[in-house]
């Protein structure tokens, strides 16, 4: 299959997908960004088809059914997923595509494009991690604590990534992260 590069970022809430993400959306403005849909609500500043696709609960599980999520999870109560028709045109033509996913929806991603980098932010320790999802302060401590209890399990899954990197000051990180997506696409320049 011919395909400009397959990016996939995952970690636990707070590990920093957004902000890594979107340090990147400036420098490679070329470069594609997978927009997953969602059943959460949408946050200040969210718009619809530029963060997420927002659907409802009923419109996500009927496409659910109609087989068009690529992968889809629920995560802390909310369904997250990749719609497969807009991906597979995408991948088709060719195109960079940068996918922010949770974790396990990160490895089915992987499992349907094996070519595909696949990168887990780990946060520097968990007290950092508690901290950035208390900092954002996008949900109430009952979410976050949830996000928290969830964690162990997704960074248990870390060592299935072809790349682990700590999120710790986030210029290195980023540099990071650009240095495996030049490493792995050496071969193979991107679109
Ligand atoms: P995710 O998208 O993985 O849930 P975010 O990108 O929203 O995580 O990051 C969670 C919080 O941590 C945000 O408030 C963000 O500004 C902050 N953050 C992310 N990376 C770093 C970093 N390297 N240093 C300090 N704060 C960070």
């Amino acid at each position: 299959m011919s395909s400009g590069g397959l990016i996939v970022f995952a970690s636990p809430a707070g590990g920093g997908k957004s902000t890594v993400i979107r340090r990147l959306r400036d420098t490679h403005p070329d470069w594609g960004f997978s927009v997953s849909a969602t059943t959460r609500a949408p946050r200040s500043g969210e718009a619809d088809g530029r963060e997420y696709y927002f659907l409802s609960r009923e419109e996500f599980v009927r496409r659910v059914e109609t087989g068009e999520f690529l992968e889809h999870e629920d995560v802390h109560g909310n369904l997250y997923g990749t719609l497969r028709p807009i991906t597979m045109e995408r991948v088709q033509r060719g195109e960079t595509l940068i996918f922010d996913l949770d974790v396990k929806g990160a490895l089915n991603v992987k499992e349907a494009f094996p070519e595909a980098l696949s990168i887990f932010l780990l946060p520097p320790s968990r007290e950092i991690l508690r901290q950035r999802l208390e900092g954002r302060k996008t949900e109430p401590p009952e979410v976050v604590e949830r996000r928290l209890s969830r964690a162990d399990m997704e960074l248990a899954l870390a060592p299935r990534f072809d790349v682990q990197i700590v999120n710790d000051v986030l210029d290195t990180t980023v540099a990071e992260v650009e240095r495996a997506i030049a490493a792995r696409f050496s071969e193979q320049p991107l679109a």
